[in-house]
């Protein structure tokens, strides 16, 4: 019993989620995977109250809603107009902006628009949960200002925000990624980082730099004088065009972004980039259907409620 499957092109998202009555149904199979069952008393069987996906049980008369924790939940926009946009958003890289999406969903608001985008780009910014792992390339660069790598090495430009960035080696490609934005590449600062980001015992790349010189005592730390820095993207490939495709992204798409909302940026490149091949899991990660199934939150637990 899984959940329904994921639309790949745009005309079978098109057929599928012709309208709100479909998008509704979607919800309830996302939310039930294995048919209805309250929350209550464990009833199977419930009547359907409204377009909405509120559902009461026939039997303790307890509603629930199947937006419940969505960015759906209490929104006057059409269920298929959410659909949409987190389909657009999810599928169109880099990124969607307000005016495209209003254009194409033909809605009368520029401020609607905005706002829907703002609401499924707060699902981008979750950080990430687990740690990578494996054998990871990590190493930091420097994002901003006008005279990008001019100087090389490590000395900051007070424009500049440093990116340090961690990405598994799979094969000639890369794996997941975790970037973040730090104060500096102090020892500190980049050993809490990786511990935050890389599984204990994984095999660390990096370069000669000594601020990774401490992670030696809790991972397979491979360090890798380089001489010239040049040299550093031949090292470690993966992390580097991680970072060359981060740039690419903010001064293209975004014509730059001050330092102060540089961070919501590297996550959502973080969340598009690890999401890549599974339009799936964005998609309903966008639309708040994943949070769902968490097996206990601890509202449950202290609620008493059990996760039927
Ligand atoms: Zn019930």
């Amino acid at each position: 019993m899984g959940r329904p499957s994921f639309p790949r092109t745009l005309l079978e998202f098109q057929r599928r989620f012709s309208g709100d009555e479909e998008c509704r149904r979607y919800l309830l199979e996302s939310r039930w995977p294995d048919g209805y069952s309250c929350p209550r008393c464990n009833h199977r069987e419930a009547y359907e109250l409204s377009l909405r996906a509120l559902l009461k049980c026939k039997v303790c008369g307890y509603q629930t809603s199947a937006t419940a924790g969505t960015v759906l939940h209490g929104s006057k926009i059409p269920l298929s107009s959410w659909f949409w946009a987190a389909y657009l958003v999810t599928t169109h890289t880099p990124g969607f902006s307000a005016l495209q999406l209003q254009r194409q969903l033909g809605l009368n608001r520029y401020e609607t628009a905005w706002a829907m985008l703002q609401k499924l780009r707060r699902a981008m910014v979750r950080p990430e949960r687990d740690r990578i792992s494996g054998k990871v390339e990590v190493d930091e660069t420097y994002v901003g200002g006008v005279e990008e790598g001019r100087r090389g090495g490590r000395q900051r430009e007070s424009t500049k925000s440093i990116v340090v960035g961690a990405v598994e080696v799979r094969g000639r490609g890369s794996g997941r990624i975790r970037l973040a934005v730090v104060e500096d590449v102090s020892a500190a600062s980049l050993v809490r980082f990786v511990e935050g980001a890389v599984e204990t015992g994984s095999t660390l790349l990096t370069d000669g730099w000594q601020g990774y010189a401490p992670l030696r005592k809790t991972y397979d730390h491979q360090p890798t004088t380089q001489g010239d820095p040049k040299n550093a993207a031949k090292l470690l490939p993966r992390v580097h065009r991680a970072f060359s495709n981060l740039k690419t992204w903010i001064v293209g798409t975004h014509h730059g972004v001050s330092p102060k909302h540089l961070p919501h940026y590297v996550n959502e490149f973080v969340f598009r980039f690890n999401r890549r091949r599974t339009p799936m899991a964005a998609f309903q990660s966008l639309l708040g259907l994943t949070g769902q199934h968490t097996p206990t939150t601890y509202k449950m637990l202290y609620s008493g409620e059990s996760n039927g």
